[in-house]
């Protein structure tokens, strides 16, 4: 494989671009395609003064089926990489299958008018993968993705299985701002406003959203409040690591950034029900989302490090042993290298990375699969390599919380 369509000019797409663009090896020829073609042009410049490469841009609705197959075509792209929005998910692999061509993503599908984040809509289309032979990898950002790898890792090299896993990601950076989201402010409110989910002795127990708060001493970052969440990783890793007895999921969150969401919740604010204004129909979470900082324009803004990763516990030979596995990533850093804040970034890389297994016929099994289940050695190796170094360490048992 050689040429790569990637759909969605947004913070994550900027990322990913560039780190292609630094793999002229991997990726001989890359287009970029967005709603809105100016975005993807801007991107493209980006691109040439960072690495000298030229990608081309195309306007492209990836809800309109018959356009995509169209410009798949056109391009003579053999993957399509989804950085759109996770509304787009399963046209795009309507169109890939179309086409005859790959898929991968970093979010799973979400209906539009309701915030549902559940696997089953794009795990329906195992069979027609596989009859078609071609390889739909899901989920291949930090979280989900670096997260479930950094699991099959732990599991391959250290455990004979996993009993306990909290994922924690935590976001030390700050960007100024009163109040503003890290990636698109759309999809991350519907995500922490959505009732808390963990599995647990093989049952989902909901809590009410950020109900549950522990502070805990994050690598490099310090004290952080974090908040049990319900994330897509839970259910695929419950589904393909079935012996799970626990698995939680973790995001810290300041005071102030709590304070906000629940002022927008309770005024109405967040809600994705239209209301008439006016004589026409506007949906709340849209009209916030269009008067709140565009994520892509805080990357110049924001100070400070990430470190996301995964305590895991789980049986070893005759005893039982608990890994913490991370990554850091520092905001001005990944500025100075690629334009973005840290956010984009450690999402962008792995979508580039998981690009590149499957462009170098490393994860092309015919089917749908999430990151867990594709071996996780050459990707934990370019992680190290291409700017989301991890590391591993040993706990004196699995932290009470
Ligand atoms: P942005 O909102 O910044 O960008 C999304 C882009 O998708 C925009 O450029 C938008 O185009 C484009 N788009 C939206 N609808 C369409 C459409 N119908 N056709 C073509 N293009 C469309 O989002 P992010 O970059 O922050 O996030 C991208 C994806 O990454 C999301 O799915 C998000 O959930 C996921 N994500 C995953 C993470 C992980 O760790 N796994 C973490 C963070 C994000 P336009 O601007 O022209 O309207």
């Amino acid at each position: 494989m050689e040429k790569v369509l990637v759909v969605g000019a947004g913070g994550v797409g900027a990322v990913a671009v560039v780190k292609m663009a630094m793999h002229p090896e991997i990726f001989k020829e890359i287009t970029l395609a967005s709603r809105t073609v100016s975005k993807c042009d801007d991107i493209a410049a980006n691109v040439k003064t960072r690495t000298g490469v030229t990608i081309k841009t195309a306007a492209l609705d990836a809800m309109d089926v018959a356009a995509t197959v169209a410009l798949i075509k056109e391009t003579g792209a053999e993957l399509v990489v989804n950085l759109a929005l996770p509304y787009q998910d399963l046209a795009l692999m309507d169109a890939c299958l179309e086409a005859g061509v790959h898929y991968l993503d970093t979010a799973n599908y979400e209906p539009e008018d309701e915030a549902k984040f559940e696997y089953h809509w794009q795990w329906a289309y195992q069979e027609r993968f596989e009859k078609a032979g071609l390889t739909a990898v899901l989920g291949s950002g930090f979280d989900p993705g670096v997260t479930s790898i950094f699991a099959t890792w732990i599991r391959k090299h250290k455990l004979d299985g996993i009993r306990l896993i909290d994922v924690l990601d935590c976001n030390g950076g700050d960007n100024g701002k009163p109040f503003a989201t890290n990636f698109n402010p759309e999809i991350n409110i519907r995500e922490v406003t959505a009732t808390a989910r963990h599995w647990e002795n093989g049952d989902w127990v909901e809590t009410p959203p950020m109900s549950h708060k522990v502070a805990f001493d994050f690598p490099a970052v310090g004290e952080k409040n974090m908040y049990l969440m319900y994330h897509e990783e839970l259910e695929s890793m419950k589904t393909h690591f079935p012996e799970i007895e626990r698995a939680r999921f973790w995001m810290t969150f300041g005071d102030a950034y709590i304070n906000h969401v629940t002022v927008l919740q309770n005024i109405g604010m967040t809600s994705i029900e239209p209301v008439t204004y006016e004589g026409h129909e506007i949906i709340p979470l849209q009209f916030l989302k269009a008067v709140l900082p565009d994520p892509s324009d805080l990357g110049a803004l924001t100070k400070g490090k990430t470190c996301i990763g995964d305590i895991i516990t789980g049986p070893a030979g005759d005893s039982e042993k608990t890994y913490y596995i991370y990554n850091i990533c520092d905001h001005e850093e990944c500025f100075a290298e690629v334009g973005s804040q840290a956010v984009a970034y450690t999402t962008g890389v792995p979508a580039m990375i998981g690009a590149a297994m499957m462009m170098k016929g490393i994860w092309l099994e015919p089917g749908v699969w999430n990151t867990e289940q594709l071996d996780p050695d050459a990707f934990m190796d370019m992680l190290n390599t291409d700017g989301l170094p991890w590391q591993v360490v040993e706990l004196d048992g699995h932290p009470e919380f």
